[in-house]
């Protein structure tokens, strides 16, 4: 048994590095969408069945709006840069969830979960966007997928392939890498360069989308003030909001609205 994970984890490094699109660099990724995303697909459905999905009110309906437009602007860029079609195996879905833990995420190929405990620190359809647009960057630069590839190589094996996780532990290392979150284990925070190219991403596909850039630093002072006090909820752990980030996407924010413009996005909403 050993031997086959061996051969499978040096087979999987071979054919492991992955070019971001957004970066042009290349990323070490053990696992290919037709891989992760059956894996990715079961795993939603089965939290959605778990968790309490908000229906029919003008939230619900706010989050699949900036969803629609978010991932929109992402096949657009995406198509402009060279990469028609880079998100064709992609089946977006975006979810509501009455918890009033703050936390949203998105899982590869397009799954995006909103906790309705994040809603009173977007302040609305723009915050939204700006929290959407990282997550959806997290997802399209493939860093779930490499924070698990970073992970332990004996696992690798062992849980590749497993569309219906059934082993707890499994389940709980594969939705870690995912920012779902769980009772079980401590989540594991995305590496602040993760986090800083999401930022970047995720502050360029808002733009194209017709939300405001600019108010991206101010989403993230919100979540700063936040997360003062007590144990930082999920989000935060995962999210630590800091001066360097606001500091960034304000920097960042002519930038975004300079790349909407190439798609004729000049005001925003
Ligand atoms: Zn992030």
């Amino acid at each position: 048994m050993k031997r086959i994970v061996l051969i499978l984890t040096l087979f999987l490094a071979v054919s492991a590095c992955k070019v971001n699109p957004f970066t042009g660099q290349k990323t070490l990724n053990f696992y290919p969408n037709s891989q992760i995303f059956p894996m990715a697909f079961a795993q939603y459905d089965q939290f959605l069945g778990e968790n309490k999905v908000v229906e029919g009110t003008s939230e619900a309906h706010m989050i699949t709006r900036v969803g629609q437009r978010i991932s929109s602007a992402a096949e657009r860029w995406l198509a402009a840069n060279g990469y028609p079609g880079y998100l064709n195996d992609y089946k977006w879905e975006y979810n509501l969830v009455k918890d009033e833990t703050v936390n949203a995420w998105c899982m590869p190929g397009g799954k995006i979960v909103f906790y309705t405990g994040i809603l009173p620190i977007c302040q609305g359809e723009t915050g939204v966007a700006v929290v959407m647009g990282h997550e959806v960057a997290h997802a399209l630069a493939d860093h779930g997928a490499q924070r698990m590839s970073a992970g332990t190589l004996q696992q690798i094996g062992a849980v590749a392939g497993n569309i219906a996780i059934q082993d707890p532990e499994k389940r709980n290392m594969f939705n870690q890498a995912y920012g779902v979150g769980s009772q079980l284990g401590v989540m594991l925070p995305f590496s602040r360069s993760h986090e800083t190219e999401a930022d970047r991403i995720g502050l360029q596909i808002m733009a194209i989308a017709g939300y405001d850039p600019y108010e991206a630093a101010e989403l993230w002072k919100r979540m700063k003030a936040q997360s003062g006090g007590q144990a930082p909820p999920e989000f935060m752990s995962t999210h630590p909001s800091n001066d360097t980030r606001i500091n960034n996407l304000t920097a960042w924010a002519p930038e975004a609205a300079a790349e909407a413009a190439k798609f004729g996005v000049t005001s925003f909403k």
